[in-house]
């Protein structure tokens, strides 16, 4: 049933309904947490490297060494919120015309992407 022709074995079904699941990027420990031990961690990373190879999901770390992942499928552009204290991940989408223009003025560099990331304190944290 994917577009793209991989196998649908069903480690990947499983971590592509706990990614589901999650409406932010996690981390292995939590997809594994999520799936109960259905699958071992090594699967898991295996898997997540596969998926990301053929563009499915999105990996992201935010400087506490840990990857997360999410799925690119309806993945509108959006930024993270990260808290500091708990690693909490909170996705945030925005306007942001006037950022970007002002980049585009201050620069010649043709910008293909970017990534903007918060840090602080999750509302259970303060
Ligand atoms: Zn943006
Ligand atoms: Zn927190």
């Amino acid at each position: 049933m994917t577009k793209i022709g991989i196998r649908y074995t069903k480690p990947r079904k499983l971590i592509f309904k706990a990614l589901n699941h999650f409406s932010k990027p996690v981390s292995a420990a939590e997809i594994n947490f999520y799936l109960k031990n259905k699958i071992d961690l090594t699967s898991i990373y295996r898997t997540l490297e596969l998926m990301k190879k053929i563009n499915i999901i999105e990996e992201t770390e935010f400087g506490d060494g840990k990857k997360r992942y999410e799925l690119m499928k309806n993945n509108k552009h959006h930024h993270h919120l990260v808290c500091e204290n708990c690693g909490d991940v909170e996705n945030i989408e925005m306007k942001e015309d006037n950022l970007l223009d002002k980049v585009k003025n201050k620069s010649s560099f043709l910008i293909k992407e970017h990534k903007l990331e918060f840090f602080g304190l999750c509302p259970n944290c303060q």
